[in-house]
Order: structure tokens, then sequence, then C-alpha cells
């Protein structure tokens, strides 16, 4: 008589016994088997190209169980993965215009849209208020899937409110930088907002609120030139890229190869732009101890 098992295989007498299943143990088939692997979504590490699920991931905070290589993390998740509490999202009503009616293969509006639906933010700068055991701070982090999150005039409106909120309720001032620099199709304007944060940070420091900045991959361009390089302590994370110019540029201009690790976190280190380099598992107790250090706090 034949043996139907919960696997969907039916099960003749003359089946070898190693092939028979158990009596009341479910043997999933292949295909089954397969389905349960890949219904999780699963981020591929650039490193070691380890492929590791989402859940792992954000319980790890984007750092690579395989290699240890820090992944980038969206502003949003940053923030959150920051704070112990949430208390304000800050800069909402601040709506991008285009000034220049900027066209280059696609019209500025156009390249707008397309980043507001690729990566679900309004900005390329996400602030927020909250708190960390205890303490109170005002963060901005950037959007870097946001056009290579360029600092136009919304992201200088957002930082210097974030700046102004901070002095005004005394909180100190966290930066999370990962940028490409100004954004072209805002041109002067653009630049404008370098002198525009730094003022602002300037303010800050009068106020005699903390300023810290965490350098995060990569970081160039006018925000390197302005509000990424203000702060009263500079953190990098492992391997984040930071300069001004790019290394390409750079190595076509003095017609030299500029070899690993230019540019990078460990090679500022060294040469004393930066003043440490901290683990992302670390990096939440450091600008706590920092803070409450500067700000004289039990
Ligand atoms: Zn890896």
């Amino acid at each position: 008589m034949n043996q139907e098992v919960k696997s969907g295989k039916i099960l003749s007498p003359s089946t070898p016994w190693t092939e028979r299943g158990v009596p009341g143990i479910e043997v999933p088939d292949e295909q089954q088997a397969l389905k349960a692997t890949f219904t999780e979504p699963t981020v591929e590490c650039p490193e070691c190209h380890a492929l590791v699920t989402r859940t792992a991931m954000t319980f790890n905070a984007y750092v690579c169980p395989q290699c240890d290589e820090h992944l980038r993390m969206k502003a949003r998740d940053r923030l959150t993965w920051f704070f112990d509490q949430v208390k304000t999202e800050l800069g909402q009503e601040f709506v991008a215009k285009d000034p220049l009616k900027f066209v280059d293969s696609k019209p500025y509006p156009e390249r707008m849209v397309e980043a507001q639906k690729k990566t679900g933010e309004s900005e390329a700068l996400i602030v927020m208020q909250g708190t960390l055991k205890d303490v109170a701070m005002t963060a901005c982090a950037f959007e870097f899937d946001f056009m290579g999150g360029s600092m136009g005039t919304v992201v200088g409106d957002r930082f210097v409110q974030a700046a102004e909120r901070a002095i005004a309720l005394k909180q100190p001032f966290i930066c999370f930088a990962a940028s490409g620099g100004a954004r072209m199709q805002e041109g002067m304007l653009s630049l404008m907002q370098m002198a525009r944060t730094s003022a602002a940070i300037q303010r800050v420091k009068e106020a005699g609120l903390p300023y810290i900045v965490v350098l995060t991959h990569p970081v160039y361009g006018g925000v390197t030139a302005s509000l990424a390089m203000l702060g009263d302590v500079h953190i990098a994370e492992p391997k984040a890229m930071i300069g001004f110019a790019g290394k390409r540029v750079i190595e076509q201009t003095v017609r030299e190869k500029l070899e690993e690790p230019f540019q990078r976190a460990e090679y500022l280190l060294d040469h004393g732009v930066i003043d440490q380099i901290v683990h992302r598992h670390a990096l939440r107790d450091t600008v706590y101890r920092i803070v409450t250090k500067l700000m004289n706090l039990p």
C-alpha cells in the first residue's frame, strides 16, 4: 500500500527505508525550503559579499557581522538608532524651490521628485530632537541617497533652524555628516549655505554648547569645507572617506597615483585632521561621554 508523507511524496513499498519520512514529522520539500530562505529581505555586504538579513543588520546597526564593515545607514534609521527616545522632528516645513530653473539632463524639480520617491524623504537633511541616556540633544543627519546628500537651501534652512532650537533649549548639537558637497542645481544659493551654517555653528559655540560632528562615509566638497569641519570634536567612522576634492580629481591635478588609505578616516587621524575613529557600536557611548564632559553634567 502506498503511503503518503506530508512532503507530498508518494512512497511505494519498494522505496528504500532511507527515503521514507518519519511518521508525524513534516519534511519540507525543496521548494518550500527555498521559499523560507528568501522570504526575509537580505542586505549584501559590499566588502565581503555576505548576505545578511535586514533584521540582523538593523540589530547590528548596519555593521557587517562577518567582516565588521560599516554599511551606510539611512538618515532616519541613524537618528532613531542614536536616540533612546525621539521627541520631535524639525524642519519639515521647508520645501525646495527651483530659483534658477536649472536643467541639466533633467529639470531640477524632476530630479527632486525622483529623489523623494527613492528615499521617502522630502530633503537631504533630517533633524530630530530627543534624548540619549537622559541627556536632551538636537541631532541632524544627512541622507546620502537624496541627491548625494547635497547641501541646498533647504538643507541650510533645516541646519540653521536646528542650531537655533538647540540654543533655545540649551542642548548639545550633533551632526552626522555624509555628503557629496554643495548642490549644483542651486548654484550660488547652495554655496551661500556654507557661510550660513558656519555662522549658525558659531552661535552654538557662543552659547557655550557643544557641537559634535560624526563623519560617516563619505563627506566631500562644500560640506567638508563648512559644517563638517567646525565641530568641537570630530569623530569619524572606520574607513570613512573624507575630503574636499575627490581622489581622482587630485590625482589628475598632481599627476601622481595616490595610494590607499588616502582620504580614509585612518589616514586623516594620522595627519591630525580628525580627533578619533570610533566603531559604530561604541558611538552612542562616546558622544554621550563627550557631551557630559563638555557640559559638566553629572
Ligand atoms: Zn562584510
